[in-house]
């Protein structure tokens, strides 16, 4: 049985539950770096039709999916649910807006061009607005999209963000079965830079049936051999989402999510190498059972280090950290090889 028929399976038992169409999946400001400074942002998630990929089975650690309307939004209903997100903007004198779908901002089969034109020429229009990013797989990143995006964003920074997860087209495929290849990336990546759109790179740490060990270094080599390629990388730490092929592994003892210290060396090592590179990170969900963790007596205090890390990008941010559990980290490290990844401890 294929990797994507079991996750298919998995993803056929679960029920989108209705909810309202005028409003986004959920809508959040935060702060983050842009050109070197801080900036406010604006993140949504619009409610479409959802992932075309997530809707074919999809990837391994995606919950996402099921944030999708359970009825195709029209037109209108997509905008009001634009017009509702930006209201959260209303204090905000500069910000850059983060728009996700749970799928892709470009596929017209979630977010239909004329909406696109309007969203697009209505942050175009709005004078406090810095830069747009959107989130989509690579497939929807041609010269056609970059340019048609780009005629109606005329004087706004603009940025498609990729979760092409790993460099490694072996750990893509049969750990997370994305459906798309690095040289697919690649390509993305020269229709964005050819139209004058910056590239953000989202990775992910720990895929299943990896060791922490292997994952950590699969992270190191991803950042250095896509850095030609993306302009900042954002590197997500696996957590256990609901009504996933991760989570089925996870109840049986088969998967922990990744250690907060790993992604602290994964930083430092990449900075040693090429110190200019962008590499932020928002532990979400650490500490929790679910969640990215180390010990309970530290892993809040390592996340706040690792999230004050992503907005200055100052390696100090790791200087007070210390504590007992580094040792059984490290200990994880060589130990983990011999069970091929199921989880030696809590
Ligand atoms: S991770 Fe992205 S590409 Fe994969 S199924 Fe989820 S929304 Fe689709
Ligand atoms: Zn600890």
């Amino acid at each position: 049985m294929s990797l994507n028929k079991v996750v298919l399976d998995i993803r056929n038992k679960q029920r989108i539950k209705p909810s309202s169409l005028d409003y986004p999946c959920a809508v959040w400001t935060g702060v983050d770096l842009l050109d070197g400074r801080e900036i406010d942002t604006l993140t949504l998630i619009f409610k479409t039709s959802g992932c075309w990929w997530g809707k074919a089975g999809g990837c391994t650690m995606c919950g996402y999916v099921y944030d999708s309307a359970a009825t195709p939004p029209s037109d209108d209903e997509l905008l009001s649910q634009f017009k509702n997100a930006m209201k959260k903007a209303s204090e905000f004198n500069n910000f850059m807006v983060k728009i996700f779908t749970s799928g892709s901002f470009l596929d017209e089969k979630e977010i239909p061009l004329d909406v696109r034109h309007s969203i697009l020429s209505s942050l175009e229009d709005d004078e406090r607005v810095s830069k747009v990013i959107v989130e989509t797989r690579p497939e929807f990143v041609t010269n056609e999209t970059m340019s048609d995006c780009m005629a109606v964003l005329k004087e706004t920074s603009f940025e498609i963000a990729t979760g092409l997860e790993t460099s490694s087209d072996l750990i893509r495929k049969n750990s997370i079965n994305k459906g798309f290849t690095f040289d697919d990336f690649k390509k993305a990546s020269k229709a964005a830079r050819d139209n004058a759109v910056t590239v953000k790179a989202y990775l992910m740490l720990k895929p299943p049936f990896l060791t922490e060990k292997e994952a950590l270094e699969d992270m190191v080599n991803s950042v250095l051999e896509a850095a030609p390629y993306s302009d900042m990388f954002s590197i997500n730490l696996c957590n256990i989402q609901s009504g996933t092929f991760v989570e089925r592994l996870w109840e049986r003892g088969q998967y922990r999510p990744p250690w907060l210290w790993s992604i602290i060396e994964v930083i430092k090592r990449v900075k040693a190498e090429n110190p200019d590179l962008i590499i932020t990170s928002d532990p979400v969900g650490a500490g929790s059972k679910r969640g990215p963790r180390n010990c309970r007596e530290c892993s809040r205090d390592v996340a706040d280090a690792i999230r004050r890390f992503s907005v200055t990008q100052d390696l100090s941010s790791f200087d007070h950290l210390n504590c007992e559990c580094k040792d059984l980290w490290e200990n994880v490290l060589e130990l983990d090889e011999h069970t091929f990844g199921s989880a030696i401890l809590d």
